[in-house]
């Protein structure tokens, strides 16, 4: 029943000092932090961790592309795969600035509730109460687009519990992530 995913806290997040805060929220929840370390990523990790899917720029192409149109903004790229080929260069540019925080949380349906409460990618879009939505409601497409670099938008996490195993190893020793008893476990055992 116990599912991992993996988050990061991206330089932005590390930079305005939110690791606590951010953290913070996950352990506040019941899910258990299973893995955690500080690591500046380098050029391999970066482009393994923001590999060009296809699957992945045609939904990121699909998802920009539509919230433009609601804006009534143009939306100049017509190919998903040179969109999601920019984008990943943005992203790992991005990643590369400073250290992260990577974790591995656990918990029954982590991957779910983790997206959750990040939020959602745009953080003008996501809700208050969700990370994005209350450290980085300001940021939006609009200004990343200007700035011609990727959404600042403090986290990251994966998408589903396959994308998570497969996360979760890019990032982690097996001998890293470990097994323990929380408080929470005595309500899921
Ligand atoms: N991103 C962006 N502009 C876009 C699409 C994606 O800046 O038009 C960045 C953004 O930082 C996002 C990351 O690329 O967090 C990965 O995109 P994805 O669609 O996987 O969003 P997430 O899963 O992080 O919500
Ligand atoms: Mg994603």
């Amino acid at each position: 029943m116990n599912e991992q995913t993996l988050i990061l806290i991206k330089p932005d997040g590390v930079m305005r000092g939110l690791i606590g805060r951010i953290i913070s929220r996950f352990e506040e929840t019941g899910l258990k932090i299973v893995g955690l370390k500080m690591v500046w990523a380098d050029d391999k990790l970066a482009k393994s961790h923001y590999h060009l899917d296809e699957e992945w720029a045609k939904n990121v192409f699909a998802k920009t592309k539509s919230t433009h149109e609601k804006e009534g903004k143009p939306f100049k790229f017509k190919d998903h795969m040179e969109f999601g080929g920019l984008i990943q260069q943005w992203n790992m540019e991005f990643l590369r600035e400073g250290p992260v925080i990577a974790a591995v949380i656990e918990g029954p349906a982590a991957v779910e509730i983790v997206r959750k409460m990040i939020g959602h990618t745009e953080p003008k879009q996501a809700a208050p109460g969700t990370i994005r939505g209350d450290f980085a409601m300001i940021e939006s497409y609009a200004i990343a687009n200007d700035k011609q670099r990727v959404l600042r938008n403090l986290a990251h996490a994966s998408d589903s519990p396959e994308t998570a195993q497969r996360e979760i190893a890019l990032w982690f020793k097996p001998n890293e992530v470990h097994s323990y008893k929380n408080a929470h476990d005595s309500l899921t055992e």
